[in-house]
């Protein structure tokens, strides 16, 4: 299938993404139906993942991780989702639990992630709640001291990996009334008595990831799994949403490069009128206004990873890169459908599911709406 090429990668930014490319294609892409269909959770796929390293690739490499930096973390993570959009979301959520331990963690809790991933376990981020989504800091999950551990008690909602994660984040409370600053980050370890997982969501796309709910009933938790201190929970989950942003921008780009290839190729073969349909130029122009966007999107989110690996932290630049990625990402995966017609439409054909899966991007890791109080809050300062 023709595709946007990428230039002026490195050589180790190459052989990854040839090899996730093989990965999505030969392993992922024919069997995505069958779990989309089924809702069932894709086991051996994420094994064959876990097997290839992919849910280790940002842990540094003292503990066993590869380190890639968010550049080459970024053409990983699009191209999973070129994949799958939800695949790609499970094994993302490793990324995004190990940015709030590397931000904000010591050594000794960096290696209980380390022990997590290297021994194929999977991580989970759980912020938010029934009542406290976008208005994350008005969570309602209690922690209380007691002794030398915390006592949490609450629910998590729509959470990533919920029940199939070893290794959990949990933001949580010691009073609801101090809003932000009443925030704590905890480690907890899957297996602790009391944490379980409740209901599971039945989601319009992405259905290749878990999502549901995180029940902590009085689950005891060692002090040595508070993360940075106490308070300062709300600051570690806005940095690592904020950090993680861009990637999520490179997941909706993969999601939309998907469909983007497959309208290409119908242009080229499907005729009308006696030539191929993308020979017209209101579908030609179409194509070239797709490959416009996704170009466009792509050096936006490469932009932000740049600056994140360079240490500079620019919130508009990093939520433009969320936003613009995934906008681009609904429409081009709408103007795809179009361009394949009644084939697009139908569920017999991928590009429906694609659009299915396209619409999560533009609402988790903080909707576009929120993406936009963050850049006019920074420009308008
Ligand atoms: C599939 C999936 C996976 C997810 N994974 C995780 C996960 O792993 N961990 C986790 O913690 N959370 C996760 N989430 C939660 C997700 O981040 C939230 O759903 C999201 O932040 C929106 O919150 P909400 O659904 O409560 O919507 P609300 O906050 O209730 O928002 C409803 C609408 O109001 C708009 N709105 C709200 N406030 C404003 C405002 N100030 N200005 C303008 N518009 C506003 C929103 O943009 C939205 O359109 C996931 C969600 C889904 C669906």
């Amino acid at each position: 299938m023709a595709t946007l090429e990428r230039y002026l990668l490195t050589d180790e930014q190459k052989d990854l993404q040839a090899m996730v490319r093989e990965f999505a294609d030969k392993e992922i892409i024919p069997r995505a139906k069958e779990y989309d269909l089924s809702g069932e959770y894709p086991k051996d796929l994420v094994k064959q993942a876990v097997d290839m390293g992919l849910t280790r690739l940002s842990l540094p490499k003292k503990y066993g991780g590869e380190a890639i930096d968010n550049q080459t973390y970024a053409i990983v993570k699009e191209e999973l989702a070129r994949g799958d959009a939800g695949f790609s979301v499970t094994i993302g959520a490793c990324y995004l639990g190990v940015m709030p331990v590397k931000l904000f963690g010591n050594d000794k809790q960096m290696q209980k992630v380390a022990d997590c991933l290297n021994s194929g376990g999977l991580m989970a981020f759980g912020l938010t709640e029934a009542a406290a989504g976008s208005d994350s800091a008005s969570l309602k999950t209690t922690y209380v001291k007691d002794g030398d551990s915390y006592i949490l008690n609450g629910t998590k909602t729509f959470i990533t990996n919920a029940s199939v994660a070893s290794l959990y984040t949990i933001f949580a409370t010691k009073d609801p009334s101090l809003g932000a600053k009443g925030i704590s980050a905890f480690i907890v370890e899957a297996g602790t008595p009391g944490l379980s997982a409740g209901k599971e969501e039945d989601k319009m796309g992405i259905r290749l990831s878990n999502t549901g709910e995180v029940v902590l009933q009085d689950v005891r938790v060692p002090a040595e799994n508070l993360l940075g201190e106490e308070g300062q929970g709300f600051k570690i989950a806005m940095n690592t949403l904020n950090q993680t942003r861009p990637t999520s921008g490179a997941g909706a780009i993969g999601n939309a490069m998907f469909a983007y290839e497959y309208a290409l190729q119908y242009a080229k073969e499907r005729k009308t009128f006696g030539k191929p349909i993308g020979k017209h130029q209101a579908v030609g122009f179409m194509l070239a206004d797709m490959a416009i966007q996704l170009e466009a999107a792509r050096q936006m989110v490469n932009y932000a990873a740049r600056l994140m690996d360079s240490g500079i932290v620019v919130p508009r630049v990093f939520s433009s890169a969320k936003a613009f990625g995934s906008d681009v990402c609904m429409k081009v995966v709408l103007d795809a459908v179009q361009i394949v017609g009644g084939y697009g439409y139908s569920r017999e054909y991928p590009l429906e599911k694609r659009l299915r899966d396209a619409k999560i991007y533009q609402i988790f890791e903080g909707t576009n709406q929120i993406q936009r109080v963050i850049i006019s809050g920074q420009i308008l300062a």
